[in-house]
């Protein structure tokens, strides 16, 4: 009935006895290893006691089905309660707006920002037969901005023609009036990014979106992000009204937990998933896929 559901999880609870329903004592002990394994998945602490908590609402006095061993029951609320958390299926990039329609690309450096702009540029134009255009505002970093360039030729989208000593909302704004003029449906406009959470980068990027008004703040990060996740995309979500998260290398080890911790914390969806380097490595996000794995 339940197969495929954490096997890990089944097995080490299943020396809950059989009864009718959950006991509180039952639940207590099984709360102990959802725990460990939601730890183990890099969900953010404060996300693991808030889901534990509210499992055990859910769990205790469940009645136990007849096909199942009441640990596979806890595991079954477990899994239920986490889908719901992370939202649901298949969102997508909203773009009912006068064209044309911005979208502004956030995140720390190396979550994969760029790759992930070019690669939902392709999905935009390939699939949705939308006309795109990229621009980069990392003007501290002419190879980022050389990188986006090489990657929209790749992609077969335009990109805004690079001109130097521009600041990132003036790139913003020309990128807006070269749309316009050239009957485009989106811009992408390409934030930069720094390796650690700074004031200045937030401020350049409240900067462009007071600018532009994009329709979609999309947050990129690196689903290897453990604990750290929270932080980033409260700040990010905080100050810049995150409205939906694009979660990178899910082909990697990560169980996930970074999807749980960020969609907890901003309660904004998670639109897509990166799933490798090359630019149509990019996915829709399944809830369920990501509960099993986050259980492990
Ligand atoms: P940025 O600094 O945030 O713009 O990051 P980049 O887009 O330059 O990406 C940093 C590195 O991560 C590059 O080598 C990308 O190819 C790689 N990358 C981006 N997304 C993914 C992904 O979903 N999976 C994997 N395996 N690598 C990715």
């Amino acid at each position: 009935m339940f197969e495929g559901l954490s096997d890990r999880l089944s097995g080490i609870l299943s020396g809950l006895t059989r009864r009718g329903a959950l006991t509180e004592a039952d639940v207590t002990a099984a709360m102990r290893e959802v725990r460990r394994a939601l730890l183990e998945a890099d969900v953010a602490l404060e996300v693991v006691r808030g889901f534990t908590d509210r499992v055990r609402e859910k769990a205790v006095g469940a009645v136990v089905l007849k096909s199942v061993t009441p640990g596979q029951m806890v595991v079954k609320v477990v899994n239920d309660e986490l889908v719901a958390m992370l939202g649901a299926e298949a969102e997508i990039i909203d773009l009912n707006a006068p064209a044309p329609v911005a979208i502004l690309m956030v995140g720390l450096q190396g979550s994969g920002k760029t790759t992930t702009t070019a690669k939902i540029a392709r999905r935009l134009s390939s699939r949705d037969k939308r006309r795109v255009l990229l621009a980069s505002l990392d003007t501290r970093r002419p190879a980022a901005m050389e990188q986006l360039a090489v990657l929209a030729a790749q992609v077969e989208v335009e990109s805004l023609p690079i001109v130097a000593g521009q600041s990132a909302v003036q790139i913003a704004k020309r990128a807006m009036d070269a749309a316009r003029l050239g009957g485009f449906d989106v811009v992408m406009l390409d934030t930069a990014g720094r390796t650690t959470l700074d004031e200045a980068l937030m401020a350049e990027a409240a900067e462009v979106k007071a600018a532009t008004k994009p329709h979609e703040v999309l947050l990129v990060a690196d689903a290897l992000t453990g604990q750290d996740a929270v932080n980033t995309a409260r700040a990010f979500d905080e100050r810049l009204g995150v409205t939906g998260i694009v979660l990178t290398r899910m082909d990697g080890d990560s169980r996930g937990g970074a999807a749980l911790s960020m969609r907890a914390v901003t309660g904004k969806p998670i639109k897509l998933v990166g799933t490798g380097e090359k630019v149509d490595a990019l996915e829709e996000f399944h809830p369920a896929r990501v509960a099993n794995r986050i259980l492990g």
